[in-house]
């Protein structure tokens, strides 16, 4: 039975990589028609951040990735938020320290301090040197019972630990690191804790994280083997990288996911078409082709996912976010369309408007992809050029105010009677044509004429063009 869970820290904007590793948990769920649950692990209070939950589920919405169970789905193994789990890991530790893997410690910061300074002084890894391992259990229980403050320990022997990863294959690592703190004093797992115990509890079949967790795996092992519980299956996903040799820096906006849904306007679809590149996972992969979500989860196979790491390209995802466009039906699109035009520019348009725009990008421009150039240089579909001044300055030596006369009395612009203006105002055609694009849309590049006129209508030129007259 495949359960799997994406477990993020609500922490701020969701990284490019948690989108990822979302997503291979839910490709990997929904093929083998396991459960995929979300967890918010939200033990660290001082990393907390209000409104991240909200974030997350938009982002897993936008997606299309949905969870089966989570905070908001509920489900029998809920709750779903760490924070709300509290007496779980409570009584998890007291377990272990029943058992001896785990005790009390009392010492106070200043001790932890002063014993990681002399460490540093002698150029040592400081290391608790587990003075309170040695109380017995009676004097512990009193000094908990008198009500001092402690936190529980994990009793870390240093060791070789060795486990097994489906992408990374068998893992040795060599433990010898201070005892780590599982809760903390106030009533707070750490990390480690929290994660072990509700993969357990919530009967996690395979864990599929980034691989920045793989050096945490070695200690998991090691806590299962405490409680004696057998571990899920181990699936650390490469990284998410620049170039080959440069990291993406929390400083870099695309790191981040909001950032193509909200400033780069790139189809859903294709940033997952992104994350699959690189043999990432699907059987007989082909770069040429767009995947549909429901084709990725078909030809996903868990066994070819690989090392290498995934390159963040800005020209596959334009690539791919053509092929989106094309695909996208009306429909899917329009929302999409309204919400970038809401939170780019002050535009509004009806449908119907959205619809002709939609249709002539389709059979025009094959290169548009990004639904944030409808406001940048596909502004002109909704607003008329507000100004003559950049007609004016690109043609300093010409009588416009005699030209847009001439073209105020032309029927329709095409080649014919361009080419008859031109003449009769001694300039080039392609000067021509150029005063036309201008007017028609404030910019010097653009689609041929003939479309414009097309996509505008005459009435509509006329009135762009005069304009241009004030
Ligand atoms: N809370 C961890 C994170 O923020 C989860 C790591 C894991 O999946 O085990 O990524």
């Amino acid at each position: 039975n495949v359960r799997v869970r994406f477990a993020p820290s609500p922490t701020g904007h969701l990284h490019i990589g948690g989108l990822r590793t979302a997503f291979f948990n839910y490709l990997f769920a929904k093929k083998y028609g396991g459960d995929f649950i979300l967890r918010i692990e939200d033990t660290d209070r001082t990393r907390f951040v209000d409104d991240a939950q909200d974030q997350i589920y938009s982002s897993l919405n936008f997606y299309n990735l949905l969870p089966d169970e989570g905070p908001r789905e509920g489900g029998k193994f809920g709750p779903y938020e760490q924070s709300k789990r509290l007496e779980i890991y409570r009584n998890a530790a007291y377990r272990l320290i029943d058992s001896g893997h785990a005790y009390r410690c009392f010492c106070s910061e200043n001790r932890l301090d002063l014993l990681r300074k002399t460490a540093e002084k002698r150029g040592e890894i400081p290391k608790y040197d587990r003075k309170c391992a040695n109380l017995s259990s009676r004097d512990a229980v009193k000094m908990e019972q008198n009500g001092e403050k402690f936190v529980i320990r994990f009793k870390l022997d240093k060791q070789n630990v060795q486990f097994h990863d489906e992408v990374f294959g068998s893992v040795n690592q060599f433990i010898d690191e201070s005892d780590p703190v599982l809760l903390k004093s106030d009533g707070f797992p750490t990390y480690h804790l929290a994660n072990v115990i509700d993969d357990r509890k919530m009967e996690i079949s395979h864990v599929i994280r980034g691989m920045e967790w793989l050096s945490s795996t070695g200690k998991h092992t090691i806590l299962y083997k405490a409680f004696n519980w057998t571990p899920p299956k181990f699936v650390h996903l490469s990284l998410i990288m620049r170039s080959a040799t440069k990291k993406l820096s929390k400083r870099d906006k695309d790191a981040f996911v909001s950032y193509y849904s909200e400033q780069l306007g790139a189809l859903p679809e294709a940033v997952l078409n992104l994350m699959i590149r690189n043999g990432a996972g699907i059987r007989n992969f082909d770069a040429e082709h767009f995947y549909s979500l429901d084709e990725m989860i078909e030809q996903f196979d868990l066994s070819l996912l690989g090392r290498r790491n995934l390159l963040l390209d800005s020209d596959v995802l334009q690539k791919y976010s053509r092929m989106a466009f094309q695909k996208s039906d009306f429909k899917e699109l329009y929302p999409r369309i309204i919400d970038i035009l809401n939170k780019k520019s002050n535009y509004s348009t009806s449908r119907e408007d959205i619809q002709k725009i939609v249709t002539f990008l389709k059979a025009k421009e094959e290169n548009f992809g990004f639904l944030s150039s409808l406001s940048t240089e596909f502004s002109w579909f909704f607003t008329r050029p507000q100004s003559s001044q950049l007609l004016k300055e690109s043609h300093p030596n010409v009588d416009l105010r005699n030209i847009l006369n001439s073209l105020l009395e032309i029927e329709v612009f095409n080649s014919e009677s361009l080419e008859y203006l031109a003449k009769n105002h001694q300039l080039n055609l392609a000067k021509a044509m150029g005063i036309v694009r201008i007017s028609l849309i404030g910019s010097k590049k653009g689609p041929p004429i003939s479309e414009l006129v097309e996509f505008f209508g005459m009435t509509e030129c006329h009135r762009r063009i005069r304009i241009m007259q004030e």
